[in-house]
This record gives C-alpha cells, sequence and structure tokens, in this order.
C-alpha cells in the first residue's frame, strides 16, 4: 500500500495545513483502495456515492485553512452501522432494521462532524453487534484483509477490514465484550475500548447497556489517543456518561514510563494452548522489563469465569433491550392478521438465529425461578471480578493479557459450535465487566501461519492517560 498509510494523523494534519496534501488526495487514496478490495472483503454495508464523497472532500479543500479545526479535520472515516448518522440508513446488520434511517446523530458522530471528518459509510458486523467473527450479518460476512479464508473477527469486523485495507484512515467500532479489541487482533490494527461512561452511548444502538461502549479503530495506538481526544467528554444525553471533561492527549506525555509497574496474571497466560499466541504476550512482557518497568506476577482469581458472567449479563440485558423491534417502532413489519402475530412475525423473519439465541438465553436467566440462579449469582461475580480488578491496581499501573486464546477460525467453521466462539472473548470480558480501559496491539511480527499477533493491555477506570503511554512507549520504543 501507499506511503500515505504509514503517516500518522498528527503528521497527515501538519501536511494539510502546509498544503502538502489535500482532503482530495487523502480520499483518492482510499477510494482506490475501495474499489479494489471491497468486493472481496465486504467490508461496508452503507458506502456513501462516491461523487458526494468527493464533493464533500473538494469542498472542505476549498474552506482550507478554516476547515482544520482539530487534527481529525478532513480526515476520511468509517462507522460501524450500529451508530446512529442522521439520514442514513441504520441497519445493525439486522433485516429487522431494513429501510431504518436513523433520526439524529450520536454523540460522538456529533463531534466527529463538528470537526470536519469525512464520512465514507456505515460497516458491517455481526447482527447487533453479537458475535465475535462478523459472519453473523444478514448482509454476509466481512473476510479478514490479511486471509480471504479467515474472519476478520467480530463484531466490529466491517471497521477493522477497513482500516487495515485502507478504505479509511480510522474507523469506530463497538465494544461489549471485546468487540473492537477482537477485530483489531486479528487483522492486525489497533483496537481501544474507553472507561465506561468516557465515551457517549447517545445513538450507540444498545446490546447490553451496562457493558457497551463506542470503541475507535486505528492504525496505531497514538492515533486512537488522538480520536479519543475528540469523541469523549460527558454527554447529557446519556444518563451514564461520566462528568468529566474530553480527554487530552497531552496527559499520556506526562506519565513517567519508567516509574510504572506491569501486573501480569501469568497463571491465566499459562493456560493459553496456541503457544504462539501466549509467547508473543511473554515476549512483550519481557520488553517491558529490560526497559525498567517493574512487572509483578498479579492473581486476578474471578477472571476465569468472565466470559461467563458476561454471557449471562450481557444476553439478560440484551433481551431486554430488543423488545423495542416489534415491527410497529422500527424498520421492517411483516404481514399479519393481528397485532400479536405481527409481532411474533416480525421477530421472527426480522432477527438471524444467533440474535434469537441471546434473546432465549437472556429472557430464561430473568425469568421466576431462574433469576437467582443466573442473573443474580452473575451480578454477585462480577461484582467479584471488579473487586479483583479494584485491588491488583492497587499495586500496578497496567495488566497485560493477550486479547484471545486463540487465532480467527476459518470462515464458516466457528459458526457450527457457537460456544467455541464465545471463549475466543476469555480475556477481553474483563475489561467490559469491571468497566476499564483496554487496548489491543499488533506486533510486527506474525505467526508461523501468518496470522497476526498482539497482545492486551488494561488499566485502572478513568486512566486512559496510563493506557496510551503504555502503548506509545511500545510502539516507539519496544516493537521491533
Ligand atoms: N463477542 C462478544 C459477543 O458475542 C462480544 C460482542 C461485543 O463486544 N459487541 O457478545
Amino acid at each position: 500500500m501507499d506511503e500515505l498509510f504509514d503517516i500518522d494523523i498528527l503528521e497527515i494534519h501538519k501536511r494539510l495545513k502546509n498544503k502538502e496534501l489535500s482532503v482530495k488526495d487523502l480520499t483518492l487514496f482510499v477510494l482506490e483502495n475501495i474499489k479494489r478490495r471491497e468486493e472481496e472483503l465486504n467490508a461496508f454495508i452503507t458506502l456513501r456515492d462516491e461523487d458526494d464523497i468527493l464533493k464533500d472532500a473538494e469542498g472542505l479543500d476549498a474552506r482550507y485553512p478554516d476547515y482544520l479545526r482539530s487534527p481529525i479535520s478532513g480526515i476520511p472515516i468509517a462507522i460501524k452501522d450500529n451508530i446512529s448518522v442522521k439520514d442514513m440508513p441504520l441497519t445493525c446488520a439486522s433485516r429487522i432494521l431494513l429501510g431504518y434511517k436513523a433520526p439524529y446523530d450520536a454523540t460522538c458522530v456529533k463531534k466527529l462532524k463538528e470537526n470536519n471528518a469525512l464520512l465514507l459509510g456505515k460497516t458491517n458486523l455481526d447482527e447487533f453487534a453479537m458475535g465475535s467473527t462478523g459472519e453473523y450479518s444478514y448482509f454476509g460476512a466481512t473476510k479478514n484483509p490479511l486471509n480471504l479464508e479467515y474472519v476478520p473477527g467480530g463484531s466490529s469486523s466491517g471497521s477493522a477490514a477497513a482500516v487495515k485495507a485502507g478504505f479509511a484512515f480510522y474507523a469506530l467500532g463497538s465494544d461489549t465484550g471485546g468487540s473492537v479489541r477482537l477485530p483489531a487482533f486479528y487483522t492486525e490494527v489497533v483496537g481501544f475500548k474507553p472507561t465506561y461512561g468516557r465515551i457517549s452511548r447517545y445513538g450507540l444502538v444498545a446490546f447490553a447497556s451496562s457493558l457497551d461502549q463506542v470503541g475507535i479503530i486505528a492504525r496505531s495506538a497514538k492515533d486512537a489517543e488522538v480520536v479519543f481526544a475528540h469523541i469523549s467528554g460527558f454527554d447529557e444525553h446519556d444518563s451514564t456518561s461520566y462528568p468529566m471533561p474530553p480527554y487530552r492527549v497531552e496527559e499520556s506525555e506526562k506519565v513517567n514510563i519508567k516509574e510504572l509497574t506491569i501486573g501480569v496474571p501469568y497463571s491465566l497466560i499459562e493456560k493459553v494452548k496456541e503457544e504462539e499466541i501466549k509467547n508473543a504476550v511473554l515476549e512483550v512482557i519481557e520488553r517491558f522489563k529490560n526497559a525498567g518497568l517493574t512487572v509483578l506476577d498479579i492473581d486476578l482469581p474471578h477472571a476465569e469465569y468472565a466470559v461467563y458472567v458476561y454471557q449471562v449479563v450481557a444476553t439478560s440485558e440484551a433481551s431486554s433491550n430488543l423488545s423495542r423491534y416489534d415491527g410497529v417502532r422500527y424498520g421492517l413489519r411483516a404481514k399479519a392478521e393481528d397485532l400479536m402475530s405481527t409481532y411474533f412475525k416480525t421477530r421472527g423473519e426480522g432477527f438471524g438465529d444467533e440474535v434469537k439465541r441471546r434473546i432465549l438465553l437472556g429472557t430464561f436467566a430473568l425469568s421466576t425461578g431462574y433469576y437467582d440462579e443466573y442473573y443474580q449469582k452473575a451480578q454477585k461475580v462480577r461484582r467479584l471480578i471488579k473487586e479483583d480488578t479494584d485491588s491488583v491496581f492497587r499495586r500496578v499501573d497496567g495488566i497485560i493479557l493477550p486479547v484471545s486464546p486463540s487465532f480467527p477460525p476459518r470462515l464458516g467453521e466457528g459458526i457450527k459450535d457457537p460456544i467455541s466462539l464465545y471463549l475466543l472473548d476469555t480475556f477481553t470480558t474483563l475489561a467490559n465487566l469491571s468497566g476499564i480501559p483496554a487496548i489491543s496491539i499488533p506486533l510486527k511480527k506474525r505467526s508461523k501461519e501468518g496470522f497476526a499477533l498482539g497482545f492486551q493491555l488494561m488499566t485502572q477506570a478513568f486512566r486512559e492517560d496510563k493506557l496510551f503511554a503504555l502503548s506509545k512507549f511500545f510502539e516507539n520504543s519496544l516493537d521491533g
């Protein structure tokens, strides 16, 4: 790919400012990549008309230098199709939303627009963000740009594939149990999920509201940080938004890396069967250690239950959130005799199998007689998981983990065994259940079979400064 794709957002901004680059140059570059590979990758559900995109690009260039409000101005981007963009189709990759258009902008989208980001289109995902491979989409699976026979990971499959393939300089996704970090890992890009409450959820279609966060998929942690600074902050439209000003990039610059301590749950990492995944993470830890950071062995005694707790909590919340798709208010309405059969038929025809499975599981976990046994118990263990991370962060500044215990499955392979797919989230759900920020970072080297390798970092809630300081230190000094 063109060397244009090696330049980070701050450098692009500098060149736009110096007129060494134009928005049109950036746009022609991504459109060329899209033309070359979108047909095989299927990263977009809605791609805006090429002429309209180019018109927008020229419009921005014509307003030079006024359009350059911030480092993200003029940069072409893509947005996961469970985030509202006013007057554009919002499908959540589901048949049930066919024909629906978002009546307003999500807060994160509004902020991007205020900064003159150039929106190209809406990306593919697992239906309602439920999945780990991108295959549960009504619009067909997205493929992994590294190898077309494999899944790109999900549920933000299209956003990750788009960034890897040079269709966009960064993309938004959503992360309820790992949906930004897992596809980022499998496609060799960076995936960042903030502290719960730091990016507004207003306009993000609800899956499991106590876990959902908008996340960022980018080419580097450095870029993800810049984008985060522009879409974070308190929002009165989201009652779970945290009253805190937007993040500032200067915050990570103040962190003294060498004073940080990294916690490593060695006993969890040892259990990873995929040797190359395990060794890559252990190597990263060694590099931090050699660079002078303190590394401590830590215990997260309840972390091994995280993925199971996640499934109970997420499906329970999903069963309630998805009750709004009734054939009356949004999108699809099946032809039926009366109101009850309209509900049944619309939901029966509109939802895919995985979404139905989750609604059934969640309804079961919340039903009388099982509530105490499943939902309440899951909430109690969730509390223990959070106490684990709280207590660990009294001693360490960051935790290093694998992103997933296994490499991406071949297309069609995982679908036969849903539980095997749930387990891909073994190391990611921990962050959502405890509300802490996490990032998945690729390494420069790949596995013997050509799969991407990488690791995951987590920090205490609201300490994105340390998360990005560590990530950037790794990118600049340790990855080579
Ligand atoms: N893979 C997880 C699931 O299937 C996580 C999804 C997500 O983060 N949206 O639920």
